[in-house]
């Protein structure tokens, strides 16, 4: 790969504005890029579906061996709009103005850098499958709602990791809650023995659940409690949403039922009732640290120079979404620092070591 035209990629990506919703231009961009190299890219008319003006780009180089999917997002948080990039020792920033981009565009920028090494090159590649998403950051839409039937490779590499060489192979369930007192409403100052406070239950039910982690594999919290009214009425109603994740599915089963026992022991004590809605987000993902997929993504990092450290996460990417359509996807730190901030950073040796990476997982086995 060539490294002062991996920089200059990754400023014009970056350079190019593609907030979440918006990623029309970028989409172009990478589809006339992809085309220069002789890859056809394939749409996925995934943008109207996601509430955006743009499209997630397959595409697919023929090679010998196991197919791999590289994954990244072509979208970005706000404030995204004019990024103007500023490189100081070594390290890229933006103006402090917006985020850099970083996240995802070292990823793309990475993958596309590597790509176009390898078609440049007289050395044989596996056949290597990409997957550029939209609208990841609003809730892993474009992943959510990908054309999987395109896709071959059994294993997938997603590139939205922040630490260089991490690779993170465990995700939660994730589960949502919402739930609905309902009380009596009566005349807080004349008849307040008739009423049935639905907000004193909720709180008094919040109080009791426990937020943050819970052991090493759960994490709960508690949000968006309502409860609109006037003092002089006892409220009748009340609504909170919680969510619970974990990395063991009896736990989160254990915490939801718990949960579910706490707001009806409340109810009791102040005589309303409740109506609980849970909906499932995710499932649980985990690659085996002994798998194909884990080992030759190390070895690649180690001949790179960078130790490989497998990780959990709590939080979700597209490698959940993939991996429920049952492509085993870790997610790997290509080395943006401060993401979904105005100091987001990349050091350009980091942003040139996952493209080197990439490169070697993009060979012939
Ligand atoms: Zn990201």
């Amino acid at each position: 790969m060539n490294q002062e035209r991996l920089l200059q990629r990754f400023i014009r990506y970056v350079a190019c504005d593609s907030e979440s919703y918006d990623e029309r231009e970028f989409c172009r961009m990478i589809e006339e890029e992809l085309a220069s190299l002789g890859i056809v890219p394939k749409r996925q008319e995934v943008g109207p579906l996601c509430g955006s003006n743009g499209w997630n780009t397959y595409s697919m180089l023929p090679g010998t061996g196991t197919p791999l999917l590289f994954s990244a997002h072509l979208d970005t948080v706000s404030p995204g709009k004019n990024i103007s990039p500023v490189i100081e020792g070594g390290v890229i920033r933006s103006n402090g103005e917006t985020v850099l981009g970083a996240d995802d565009k070292a990823g793309v920028a990475a993958v596309m850098e590597a790509l176009t090494a390898v078609v440049e090159s007289n050395v044989k590649n596996r056949p290597i499958e990409l997957l550029f998403t939209i609208c990841e950051e609003t809730g892993l839409l474009g992943s959510k709602h990908a054309d999987y039937s395109m896709i071959e490779s059994r294993d997938a590499v997603v590139l939205d990791g922040e630490e260089l060489g991490s690779i993170i192979n465990r995700s939660p369930a994730h589960m949502k809650l919402h739930i609905e007192i309902q009380g009596r409403s009566a005349h807080a100052g004349v008849s307040p023995e008739l009423g049935a406070n639905a907000l004193k239950t909720a709180t008094d039910a919040i109080a009791q659940m426990q937020c943050g982690y819970i052991g090493d594999l759960s994490v709960m919290n508690v949000a968006n409690l309502l409860a609109p009214g006037k003092t002089n009425i006892v409220p009748d109603k009340a609504a909170f949403d919680a969510e619970i994740r974990s990395h063991s599915e009896e736990e989160l089963q254990s915490l939801l039922c718990r949960t579910k026992e706490l707001v009806q022991d409340s109810c009791r004590r102040y005589g309303t009732s409740c109506a609980i809605d849970e909906s499932r987000v995710s499932n649980p993902l985990h690659v085996p640290e002994d798998s194909a997929l884990i080992r030759t993504v190390s070895d690649a990092f180690r001949k790179t120079g960078i130790a490989p450290v497998i990780q959990k996460t709590f939080g979700g990417c597209d490698a959940t979404w993939l991996s429920e359509n049952g492509i085993a996807s870790i997610n790997v730190g290509v080395g943006m620092k401060g993401v979904h901030g105005c100091s987001e950073h990349i050091a350009v040796d980091d942003l040139v070591s996952i493209a080197k990476v990439l490169e070697l997982l993009m060979g012939a086995e």
